[in-house]
């Protein structure tokens, strides 16, 4: 009997692939055929691919496994096909194919276990934090970095060049599980608050809770899960995602919405419905759970403001986050929330369609590829001279802040609500 390289678990769709007219308009906002100019590591190349691994007789090889691994999944095709392919939908189908699929080696699997094991548990993230900062204050990192003692090792010097600028303090922050709605409640909203978000980031959550809050919304924001899931539906890993999933939507029913302010956690939230479409148990619970998600700048953006922006004096680059920019068609809303505020001007940087090279843990996966974006991100953002760079997603923030501090900048990165809790609160950046 004939084989092929996909197996009949939801493979992706052949009229899906059919609508690619390989016109090539998508080429030239991909990252990865803008770094190597190979077809097959173009949008149009994948799809040839996958169409490939469709046909009777075809084997999932070592090749066609490297041009998949090798696409950041930033969408940028996406929005760049006037034919509207849907190359989200397609790759979202492969991953899962090579990890079914395809024998990586034990040390390939390894590392890819350690990074799911580690960033999407934040009870084992967060002790890592006062070792983290140890590490970064003694000077350590410092001595380490000079003598390039971690270079021999790609993804552990990118892993280190990640380490963002924590204090060990906010190891032990928490968020209230509901917060009140000041005013008038307009709502109740659930707040996802993430894994590495929640343990990396926690001051953004807590200008989120504190945005919502002032703006009539009733916040809950439960402990668990932990995570919802996007790193691994975004590496392939579809069965644990699910039960991510499941969970996630079992804690957030009753609520009017769910808001996440964390770009690749809301698009993977948002495809739920999508996912679990023929799960007679979960297909209805996930389409009603995904309708209900909105980014906290969408779900600000469409309501008029109560709470009174005072001015913050600053230039500030917007960075697109591809998963909230490609992903989720998020551009104006998060800056029609910063043009808001007195003060406040929004530098555009170039190449606003090109991914920052974090996508997840793309990155720590192919450092080689990461480090180049990240740095070609830089420079475009460096050229229109901002004191702050804002982007709504952690990924992007680790990554756009490393390839800032290998240059000796210091601007500091925030995620757009950060500001907007500054405007509210009348407080400056940096009184946390
Ligand atoms: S998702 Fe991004 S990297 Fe992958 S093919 Fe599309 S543009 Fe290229
Ligand atoms: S994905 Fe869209 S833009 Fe790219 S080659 Fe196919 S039809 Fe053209």
């Amino acid at each position: 009997m004939a084989t092929r390289a996909f197996d009949a678990r939801r493979p992706p769709e052949q009229e899906l692939i059919d609508d690619c007219v390989h016109c090539g308009f998508c080429l030239p906002t991909c990252p990865t055929y803008v770094l190597w100019g190979e077809e097959m590591d173009s949008p149009r190349g994948r799809i040839v691919l996958m169409a490939e691994g469709l046909r009777e007789g075809s084997r999932m090889s070592e090749a066609m496994v490297t041009h998949f691994d090798r696409c950041l999944g930033c969408m940028a095709c996406v929005t760049a096909c006037p034919s509207g392919v849907r190359y989200d939908r397609l790759i979202e189908a492969t991953r899962p194919q090579v990890e079914r699929n395809h024998r990586r080696s034990p040390l390939e699997r390894g590392f890819r276990r350690l990074l799911f094991e580690t960033f999407t548990h934040p009870g084992r993230l967060r002790p890592l934090l006062p070792l983290l900062a140890g590490y970064r204050r003694s000077g350590l990192q410092a001595w380490v970095r000079q003598r390039g003692m971690l270079e021999r090792w790609p993804r552990v010097a990118m892993m280190e060049r990640l380490l963002p600028d924590v204090r060990a303090r906010v190891a032990f922050d928490r968020l209230p599980e509901v917060t009140p709605a000041s005013g008038v409640r307009r709502a109740r909203v659930g707040l996802l608050q993430g894994c590495v978000q929640r343990v990396m980031f926690p001051g953004v959550n807590r200008a989120t809770v504190e945005v919502l809050s002032a703006e009539g919304y009733e916040v809950y924001a439960p402990r668990l899960p932990r995570c919802c899931g996007a790193l691994m539906f975004h590496s392939g890993y579809e069965d644990e995602a699910l039960e991510l999933a499941k969970e996630l939507i079992e804690a957030f029913e009753g609520c009017d919405a769910v808001v996440v302010n964390a770009a690749g956690c809301g698009s993977s939230m948002k495809d739920y419905g999508h996912v679990l479409a023929d799960d007679p148990r979960w297909g209805e619970r996930a389409r009603a759970f995904s309708a209900k998600v909105r980014d906290v700048s969408e779900l600000l953006a469409e309501v008029e403001p109560v709470a009174e922006r005072h001015p913050l004096r600053l230039r500030v680059a917007y960075h697109d986050a591809c998963h909230l920019a490609h992903a989720q068609g998020i551009r104006e809303q998060p800056r029609a929330l910063l043009r808001a505020i007195p003060g406040l001007e929004l530098l555009e940087p170039p190449g606003w369609e090109l991914c920052c090279g974090s996508a997840g843990i793309y990155n720590l996966l192919q450092p080689e590829a990461g480090a180049e974006l990240g740095r070609r991100k830089v420079d475009d953002i460096l050229s229109v001279k901002p004191e702050a760079v804002v982007a709504g997603n952690p990924g992007c923030a680790l990554q756009i802040s490393a390839y800032l501090s290998e240059r000796g900048e210091n601007i500091p990165m925030y995620h757009p609500i950060e500001l907007i809790a500054a405007s509210l609160a009348n407080r400056r950046l940096d009184d946390g």
